[in-house]
């Protein structure tokens, strides 16, 4: 993989992201998730749609069919935790909220940057 270079956000008041649950990576900013799942208890997953930011997917061959959905398994560029998954193909007929080259990071896996501190 060679030299391994992360992105790093502003700990500011104002900023909101998250990072990888194992490590002090930082994963996404708050403004490019969608939340799925139960937004009004516990969101469970997001998905980050523009860019894969300190993380890595794994090669292809190593992709896995779910449902009509092939996905990749996504793992912190830092430390190799696992986060989530990226969807290589997705069908047409899926309902547009998951697009090809989206990815899904679960909320287990991460942590939060809150404007103060790092909280789970
Ligand atoms: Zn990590």
């Amino acid at each position: 993989m060679g030299r391994v270079f992360l992105i790093y956000f502003d700990e500011t008041p104002v900023t909101r992201f998250y990072l990888c649950g194992a490590c002090p990576a930082h994963m996404a900013l708050r403004q490019e998730l969608v939340v799925f799942g139960n937004q009004g208890l516990s969101p469970v997953i997001f998905v980050l749609r523009r860019r894969d930011v300190n993380v890595y997917a794994l090669s292809p061959g190593q992709d896995r069919m779910v449902g009509a959905r092939t996905l990749s398994d996504v793992y912190c560029n830092n430390c190799g935790n696992l986060l989530g998954v990226k969807f290589i193909e997705v069908a047409n007929d899926d309902d547009g909220a998951v697009r090809a080259g989206y990815f899904l990071l679960y909320r287990k896996n991460l942590r939060k940057w809150n404007g103060q501190g790092i909280v789970a």
